[in-house]
């Protein structure tokens, strides 16, 4: 999503929405190419230890299956983490048979075509193929929606982008994990499609969303230029409860139209810090 933005950022669509800048687009994925093949391994890694963590769940020991450690009578401790553990490529049949977390065919149809690429590139330097972004989405929305189906992407991208370098010097001021997430937010929500959308949300796309006024608040969205428009992460559970995807709070509402005349709002804010503030447009 960051390598995206990064374009859609610096070459905005035209004032009436025409897209003009096919071409170029086209380019900055072509030197987009050598990220999008750690993109493959990257998923590969996270695919494999994931499979692996299913396994574990049922018993550790089963990872070192078909792997027999030879013991010398003077032996000294052995680490387990030492241990040859089973080839990445027998990893979905032991999953299936031991694991009652048991995977779809098709997660592993495509296991094994990410883990084919990295190998290519591990071993060749070059996966051989241009990879385009919407093939990339296809392949990761599917696998971790296997995976995960508790669909709470956006909570679990917003900690993962708590947890990066970059979140040293997230201060909470002029800095923070919110607004590295604003810009990114909207490719997000208009680069995949809304089936995707719903496999990692539960939503689909034209679901309406509302912004968390406690995140706009804590992540200081509003020092960095941002309006409430842009920081939607919140669904309505049913007609009194709003349900923040980043925070994972739920929070009370009133359903009266917003006094903003421009605004089509009716889902107020109940807290004591936002009494009567619309989620639509962030105004009291
Ligand atoms: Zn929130
Ligand atoms: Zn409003």
């Amino acid at each position: 999503m960051h390598l995206l933005a990064d374009f859609e950022i610096s070459f905005p669509p035209d004032e009436d929405g025409v897209d003009s800048w096919k071409d170029e687009r086209e380019d900055y994925y072509q030197s987009c190419q050598a990220e999008f093949q750690n993109i493959i391994s990257f998923t590969a890694q996270a695919n494999e230890l994931a499979l692996k963590s299913r396994v574990c769940e049922v018993s550790p020991y089963l990872l070192i299956l078909g792997n027999e450690p030879k013991f010398k009578i003077t032996q000294e401790d052995l680490d387990f983490t030492d241990f040859r553990t089973i080839d990445a490529v027998d990893l979905p049949a032991v999953v299936n048979t031991v694991s009652n977390n048991r995977l779809p065919i098709e997660f592993h149809q495509r296991y094994s075509k990410i883990r084919k690429l990295r190998n290519r590139i591990i071993h060749q330097g070059a996966a051989g193929i241009g990879f385009k972004p919407n093939e990339l989405i296809l392949l990761l929305t599917a696998q971790y929606a296997d995976l995960w189906p508790q669909k709470r992407f956006l909570n679990d991208w917003f900690e993962y982008i708590s947890s990066t370098r970059f979140s040293f010097f997230h201060d909470g001021k002029w800095s923070s994990a919110g607004m590295e997430l604003v810009e990114m937010l909207d490719v997000f929500f208009s680069a995949l499609t809304s089936s995707q959308i719903e496999s990692l949300t539960g939503y689909p796309k034209n679901k309406r969303r509302y912004v968390c006024l406690r995140c706009f608040s804590d992540e200081a969205i509003e020092n960095a230029g941002g309006h409430p428009s842009s920081f939607r992460t919140a669904y309505l559970l049913n007609q009194t409860t709003l349900h923040c995807h980043l925070c994972d709070e739920q929070f009370a509402v009133n359903r009266l139209d917003c006094p903003e005349d421009d605004c089509k709002g009716n889902v107020l804010g109940t807290t004591e810090q936002h009494q009567g503030v619309c989620h639509t447009c962030g105004l009291p």
